[in-house]
């Protein structure tokens, strides 16, 4: 496996994040929700058990000195992928939460490539113990035959890869508080993600705010990509990705992962990136419900203290970013 890791020292950079109370956070949030739902509850209170089958995370809670990761970025997968950025998950884990304690580790990423032997899209849940043994409840998803049929597949513990480009929420996993929200009936444009980022967005301008945790889509379906083997010729635009990413329209129930912040925080980050897993075949990048009618949310979010920065591409571009 180590001939495929990235082995050069890798450029780590740190940064502290605007932390608002969470009975803020609440108010914010179902403000802007309800702009865009017809039903909407939101609260501060403890985090159910996120073990329970029903979400399927590695451990019980999202509290713990939680911090966000970005590691690579889109620049290593456009115009041509750069296949030598295979990363140990649970190393940059490690150094970017030290100290005494387990880890869970969630979020939205690139699949490790050489174990799949294609490109594929990663949905990261990673729990590390105390003596830093990984149990890896990720998943890969790909795009698999002359069918494109989706495929989910679980990561064996044995291997902690992600490839490419990687958004992580990093706790000790520990219950305690967090914003919990349901909704329900969309009535408005923007999807789910983008319209709590944007209504914390609108309020806290250039305080850099980063949440991170799980949503549920438990009714309805959604519009999701899965990225295809890699492109043989350069993505130069938005539109030749779009063509080479392969989408669906997933069935609910999906549990999905990931990040979001109001801005690039000088750090070149990606502001939302969330991935889903289910208990069948289907996997991959969310982007919206397409039930507005029927789409069901219930999501438990927490806030982040820091940001570390893995890797950062040093020549960027915007495209890939959705
Ligand atoms: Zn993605």
């Amino acid at each position: 496996m180590a001939e495929s890791l990235v082995t050069e020292e890798l450029l780590y950079e740190e940064k502290p994040l605007y932390v608002p109370p969470l009975q803020e956070l609440k108010e914010i949030i179902q403000s802007a929700l309800t702009k865009n739902f017809e039903n909407v509850t939101v609260e501060v209170g403890d985090c159910p058990d996120l073990t329970d089958p029903f979400y399927g995370l590695l451990s019980s809670g999202l509290g713990g000195s939680p911090v966000l990761l970005e590691v690579g970025g889109p620049p290593f997968l456009l115009p041509l992928v750069q296949r030598s950025k295979v990363y140990n998950v649970k190393e940059i884990v490690q150094k970017a939460l030290p100290g005494k304690g387990k880890l869970l580790a969630i979020g939205a990423g690139a699949g490790p490539f050489p174990l799949r032997n294609t490109n594929c899209e990663g949905i990261f849940n990673m729990a590390i113990d105390e003596q830093g043994t990984l149990k890896n409840g990720s998943y890969t998803a790909k795009v698999h035959g002359a069918e494109e049929v989706c495929v989910l597949e679980r990561i064996p513990d044995s291997d902690p890869r992600c490839a490419l480009l990687l958004n992580l929420y990093i706790s000790r996993g520990a219950p305690g508080p967090v914003v919990k929200v349901k909704c329900s009936k969309r009535t408005g444009e923007q999807n789910f993600v983008e319209c709590v980022r944007k209504g914390l967005e609108s309020h806290y301008k250039d305080q850099c705010v980063g949440m991170g945790g799980i949503f549920v889509l438990k009714k309805g379906a959604a519009h999701q990509h899965v990225m295809r083997d890699f492109s043989k010729t350069p993505l130069q635009s938005e539109e030749e990705l779009n063509e080479w990413l392969k989408f669906y329209n997933m069935p609910a129930q999906l549990n999905a992962v990931g990040t979001l912040l109001t801005n690039e925080h000088g750090l070149d980050l990606r502001l939302q990136h969330f991935h889903s897993f289910s208990k069948s075949n289907w996997g991959g990048h969310y982007h919206h419900d397409t039930t507005p009618d029927e789409a069901e949310y219930e999501a438990y979010l927490n806030v982040a203290e820091r940001v570390v920065r893995v890797d950062r591409p040093l020549e960027s571009h915007q495209i890939g970013r959705d």
